[in-house]
Formats: C-alpha cells, structure tokens, sequence
C-alpha cells in the first residue's frame, strides 16, 4: 500500500463507477485519476457498442413515456434506431446482434423515467450519476441498468453502483420496495437485487470509507481477474508480480527449479516492500493519534499500542551479575534444571528488580505502533 504525497485533496462529486473502479483496483483508479498516465485503451470499441446499444434503447424509453405508444419495439425498428448512432460500419453488426438478442424480453410498459439524473448525499460523500431506466409497478420500483458486458463473476448484492442505487432509490421513495435489476442485454439475463436495511447500512459505510481512501490518496493495488482489461499492465509492477507468484501448486509440479526460484524471489522482494509500506503507513497513523490513544474514522478504528520487551539474553544475565555483584555462574545456577537466561532472571530477582537492572542496561526496548481494525 503506498501513499501518495498529499493527503488533503478535496474530494469532487463523486460517480458511482468510479467508486467501483477505485474499490475494484485503487492502483487503476490513481494511475488514471492522479499519475495521469495516459494510454491506449483496447475498450474502445466494445465501449463503443454499449454507448450505441443504451442510445437506442433510451430513445426507445423516451418515446414511450412521451407517447404511450410502442412499448415492445420490434427488431426493425431497433435496428433503424441503431441507424442513427453513427456507428462505424465493422461494429454496427455487433451492436445490432445484441438488440436482436435483447428484443423478445424487451418490454417498455411499465418503464416511467429513462436516463434519470440522480443525487445522493450522504454527508461526506456525494455522488451524482445516471439511472438507465426506472419502471414503476403498483408500490415497487425497480432501478434498472443496462449492461452489455460479460456477466460478473462476484456477488452483485456488493457491487457499489447496485448499492448506490438501493440507496439513493429508497431515499426517493422511502415506502416502496426497491430492486435493483441489471440487465445484462447479451446474455438475456437479469439479475436483482432487492433493498434491505442491511444492505443499506453496509454500502452507505462502503461508500463512506471508499472515498476516504480515494480523498487520502490511498493506493493499492488488487491484482486478479480484472487486470485482463486492464491498460495500465505494462506499467504494473504489482500484476507482474501476481503473475509470478500465480505459479499454483499444480503448475508447481511441472515447473523448473529456475522458475520456481525466481517466483519465490518476486515473492521475497514483495513481502520486504509491504513490510517496508507497512512501517511507514503506521508511522504515519502514529502522528495522525498525536496524543490519543484510540480514535474511529468511518469504519476503521486504530489504536496505539506500546511494547515492551526486555532482552533475556545472556548479555542481560550479566548485566544482573554485575549490578548485584554477584557472580554470573550464580544468576545461572538457580535456575537449574532450566538454564535458559531468561528462567535463570526469573529465578534471581523479582520481575521489578529485573525490570529495573535491565533498563539500567539498557535492555528493556519499548516501540510503539498501531492496530488497525476495520469493521
Ligand atoms: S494491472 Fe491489475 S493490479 Fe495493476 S493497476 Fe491494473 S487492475 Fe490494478
């Protein structure tokens, strides 16, 4: 984990996809939003695609909830909406395969708000964004977001933009149940999720804390499955290190000492970086507690916590022989049959009498550091 010079950046309204795309990879998100490392994003096209096939399907809501009048659009007439996007010719067929895949599940009827605005204050935070389409069904409104992706492979219940949704959905009608489905166009699948308090709570605190970390400048990076859509893996030095490390156990078997040595290397290198990360991230909360002792910040909570050890070594056996004036062999000798040093102390002295003659020695070492918890 690494932090960036300034810690103060005031945080700008924030999108739901970016409070996605900073959870899903905050190392992405600082290398677009902070590094402004610019590159060449191979989602161009499939970007392209979705923007065409939500363009036909908003006028297509549009003219519904202005007119009243078709409410499940043919093929045809999707595909002559499609006419209109300005689509370059080797990606409209692509875009008119999905709404031909889309069209028999396509139903407009109960569709009342179409690329809505939405507004969502949650004090700290605030977030602005588009809804695709709102329909109303006597007392349950359902968020609906089109998607023309891949279907996702997590839970969709923890997926900030769905909870975002929730949230702001049920502050706007606080009585009504409220689903969120994503349709992912396709597939021909929906997938829902509906609000529950539970949900709510947890993606209002997900939310809070995520752009306390994106305000901190906090980056991490999270190697996985989503660095395969990833521009930034040329200048990724933790995804090169996750593909080295990746050498699981069945490759393992077949794999050359040589490889499997410079894994361990890659390994080795990362733990020392995260230790060295480790160490100055606590030093930093450390000065941030000033003369607390424990504070809470949204879900996290550190504390300070101070160390002792005393060192029970034989430099401090000596050390007792000698402010005692007693002889080295004698501090030993009592602590048969365990001659350990730090048996043959406890057996000399008194835990405070020890106490004292070492930190006279200067055997005594107090740190301090922190302990982080988050809820
Ligand atoms: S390559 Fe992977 S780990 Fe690196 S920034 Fe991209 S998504 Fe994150």
């Amino acid at each position: 984990m690494r932090l960036s010079p300034s810690q103060d950046q005031a945080c700008p309204e924030l999108s739901p996809s970016q409070v996605k795309q900073y959870q899903a990879c905050p190392e992405r998100w600082a290398k677009r939003k902070i590094d402004r490392i610019k590159v060449t994003d191979d989602s161009g096209d499939a970007a392209a695609i979705g923007t065409a096939v939500h363009g036909v399907l908003e006028a297509a809501g549009r003219a519904w909830v202005a007119a009243r009048e078709v409410a499940r659009p043919t093929v045809e007439q999707l595909h002559s909406a499609l006419a209109a996007q300005a689509l370059a010719p080797d990606l409209h067929d692509s875009a008119a395969e999905i709404l031909a895949t889309l069209q028999p599940d396509l139903d407009l009827s109960r569709c009342c708000l179409v690329e809505h605005e939405i507004a969502l204050d949650l004090g700290e935070v605030k977030l602005a964004g588009y809804v695709d389409r709102i329909d109303h069904v006597d007392d349950h409104v359902y968020v609906i977001d089109y998607k023309t992706g891949q279907l996702p492979s997590t839970d969709l219940a923890l997926d900030a933009q769905v909870g975002i949704y929730l949230v702001w959905a049920r502050l706007t009608w606080p009585t009504a149940e409220i689903t969120a489905v994503w349709d992912y166009l396709a597939h021909r699948t929906r997938r829902r999720v509906r609000w529950t308090p539970e949900l709510d709570r947890y993606h209002r605190r997900e939310v809070i804390a995520t752009a306390a970390a994106m305000r901190g400048r906090w980056r991490v990076a999270r190697p996985g499955q989503a660095c395969a859509w990833c521009p930034y893996t040329g200048a990724c030095s933790d995804y090169h290190r996750w593909l080295a490390e990746g050498l699981g156990p069945e490759s393992a078997e077949s794999a050359s000492l040589s490889s499997l040595a410079a894994a361990y290397a890659a390994a080795r290198e990362l733990a020392k970086a995260a230790d060295a990360q480790r160490k100055e991230l606590g030093a930093r909360l450390l000065a941030m507690l000033g003369e607390d002792k424990t504070r809470t910040d949204g879900t996290a909570r550190v504390t300070r916590v101070r160390t002792t050890r005393h060192s029970y070594g034989p430099e401090a056996v000596l050390a007792v022989a000698d402010a005692t004036g007693d002889d080295a062999c004698d501090v030993w000798r009592r602590a048969w049959p365990k001659p350990r040093p730090s048996s043959a102390l406890a057996a000399y002295a008194d835990a405070e009498g020890i106490g004292w003659i070492l930190r006279e020695q200067e055997q005594v070492r107090t740190s301090e550091h922190v302990r982080v918890g988050i809820e």
